[in-house]
């Protein structure tokens, strides 16, 4: 297993069968972890990138299975932030040393392209040394370009799956993992930053699914990989799933920094979420970014993806003190930069 390591390390690459029996065990987790991180701090030292997340809707006109704002959840008390309370947060943001602001939202009927096109607009006139990222979900190519010219230059969209027949189990008729990949590739073209990712232990998932995922990154190249556990919401049709697994979710972090040496790889929520210290294995396993959020505190806690996110009662300046600490901690530090990846020839 140790050679196997190894070559991942080195050539960025691992058979299927490789790739399988890594995942099977922790046996070596220590091994992988410490080879990961190596790979990142010869990449980007220790610094550890901060995004503010503000999450300005809460709407969503689909019906995913595994997520609590779904359309179906009739359980979910609604929310929309006006383009002043967004500004707002954005220049709390900017004074706690954000240099990304992370717009995300679900796919609200109520966000046309003109009013997601006027905030984008309205954000870089005030902050022209920041990156804009949208997270706003599957749109046409014709609307990513007009969010672009109006200055957002990252898009967060993970693929979730990229075995369509699992996707059609996570999601309703209607949806595909074609279009997700459609809305991918044309994030590429347009010129944006690109961000992808998958939930780890999502309900039927197979080790395979997980090698899939793998390969279509391969393919993809983005330069943001967000991955997460999957984690149940009560008011779903998955309601009775288990969680993903904390250490399944660290091996995966730590492949994808030995796979993508420059990709930025967040420390998500969701490790937070099923762990206390599930942060700050992520970034000793390979991740180099956290988002922080920027969001009001009154609305925290309904932007509820899934049930017992951490850092819903926190004030933004409070989170930012609290994730410095634990950042350093970790052994790391955060930084007040814009963070773009680091692309030697061209490639993550
Ligand atoms: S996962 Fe995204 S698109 Fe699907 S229901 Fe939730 S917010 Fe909407």
């Amino acid at each position: 297993m140790l050679t196997d390591i190894e070559t991942l390390a080195n050539t960025r690459n691992l058979t299927d069968d490789g790739l399988k029996a890594l995942l099977s065990t922790d046996e070596y987790d220590g091994t992988l972890f410490s080879y990961a991180d190596r790979k990142r701090r010869a990449v980007y030292g220790d610094a550890v990138y901060i995004r503010g997340l503000i999450e300005f809707t809460n709407y969503c006109k689909n019906n995913c299975l595994y997520c609590g704002i779904r359309c179906g959840n009739q359980n979910a008390v609604r929310y929309r932030l006006t383009d002043e309370e967004i500004l707002a947060c954005c220049a709390e943001g900017y004074r706690l040393g954000f240099r990304t602001f992370v717009l995300q939202g679900g796919e609200d009927p109520y966000d046309t392209d003109a009013r997601i096109c006027g905030i984008v607009a309205a954000i870089r006139e005030h902050y022209a040394d920041c990156a804009i990222t949208l997270s706003i979900g599957e749109k046409s190519k014709e609307s990513y370009r007009a969010y672009f010219e109006a200055g957002a230059n990252r898009y967060l969209l993970r693929h979730e799956t990229a075995d369509s027949a699992h996707y059609r189990r996570l999601h309703p008729a209607g949806m595909s993992c074609e279009n997700r990949k459609r809305c991918l590739y044309d994030l590429k073209e347009i010129g944006y930053q690109v961000g992808s990712g998958f939930m780890v232990g999502s309900p039927y998932q197979t080790t395979e699914n997980l090698i899939s995922d793998l390969r279509f990154l391969q393919e993809l190249q983005p330069d943001m990989i967000g991955i997460g556990p999957y984690i149940t919401h009560p008011d779903t049709p998955f309601a009775g799933y288990e969680n993903g697994s904390l250490e399944l979710t660290l091996r995966l972090i730590a492949v994808l920094r030995l796979m993508f040496p420059y990709a930025l790889i967040p420390a998500t929520t969701a490790l937070g979420t099923v762990h206390p210290k599930g942060r700050e294995r992520g970034l000793q396993a390979g991740a180099n970014v956290v988002m922080p959020n920027l969001s009001p505190v009154r609305v925290r806690k309904l932007y509820s993806l899934y049930e017992n996110k951490i850092c819903t009662g926190e004030e933004a300046a409070q989170c930012r003190g609290c994730l410095e600490r634990r950042v350093r901690a970790a052994g790391y530090q955060i930084v007040t930069d814009i963070g773009n990846p680091v692309r030697p020839g061209g490639e993550i």
